[in-house]
């Protein structure tokens, strides 16, 4: 089985201890290819490294809403010089927050427009994130469109009744193990609607954990709660296959073709 982590975040801080073996851990479970996805200036550098050391490591930039207060002056300039001297690169993790404790959304639409811009002039694959401001996010793709080579709705968590006009704007989507809790039901259930070529498997990881009973392998965090390990992309496989009727390893085939499609990996 080759399978690929459409969105997650091996450059964070807390799994540098283990990243070796946990590297290992997803390559012996046939995982073989990350969209690494930076969230603030400050991990475009790790996120540079881990690309260009770890074999199947795909870099992605951005500004995550919670981290776009503490930018620099010349964030943009800088995201764009670094597009240009890696062409393989997508953009994201960047998007819209209304769930975040104090949003400043005109402030947030601001820099996803940069974003967007950079996707259509540099023609790169952008991966946004969305929480509760669908509404403003429809209308800031519609007033800055980004590359035509199509658009991540990570972890979507947007009304059921929006992915067909989501389709048609371009978009791809993924889904996380934190939707396989229970809780998240309606949210897994929502998958079933989105067709198929257009259907990739994140973990996001260290965060979006599924249900400790569930998890294939666990990374342990000081406060007793547990991080994501990226092998759990494995039960996201399982989930999918459940809820379309089809086997693993035939839905398998069709994700690959997709996480390609969506980022241009050859
Ligand atoms: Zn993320």
């Amino acid at each position: 089985m080759h399978l690929s982590d459409a969105h997650c975040h091996l450059q964070d801080p807390r799994l540098q201890d283990t990243l070796t073996d946990t590297l290992r851990e997803c390559r012996a479970r046939g995982i073989h290819r990350w969209m690494v996805n930076a969230t603030r200036e400050a991990d475009w550098a790790a996120v540079t490294t881990l690309a260009t050391t770890e074999p199947g490591v795909h870099a992605s930039y951005g500004l995550h809403p919670w981290w776009q207060a503490e930018r620099s002056p010349h964030w943009a300039c800088h995201l764009e010089m670094l597009l240009k001297q890696h062409p393989e690169a997508a953009l994201g993790e960047t998007g819209l927050d209304r769930w975040m404790k104090n949003p400043n959304i005109e402030d947030q639409i601001r820099v996803l427009e940069e974003h967007l811009e950079l996707s259509r002039t540099l023609d790169r694959p952008i991966t946004l994130h969305c929480l509760k401001a669908w509404p403003e996010l429809a209308a800031c793709l519609k007033r800055s469109p980004p590359s035509k080579k199509g658009f991540l709705l990570h972890s979507y968590a947007g009304p059921e009744a929006q992915i067909e006009g989501w389709v048609r704007a371009g978009a791809f989507f993924s889904l996380s193990p934190g939707f396989l809790h229970p809780r998240n039901a309606a949210r897994r259930a929502a998958f079933t609607k989105v067709p198929l070529e257009r259907l990739l498997l994140e973990t996001d990881a260290p965060d979006m954990p599924p249900p400790e009973t569930l998890a294939i392998l666990r990374l342990k965090r000081e406060d007793s709660q547990h991080l994501n390990h990226p092998a759990n992309l494995a039960l996201c496989l399982d989930a999918v296959a459940a809820d379309r009727g089809m086997r693993p390893e035939k839905l398998v085939l069709q994700v690959e073709k997709n996480a390609s499609c969506a980022f241009g990996w050859v």
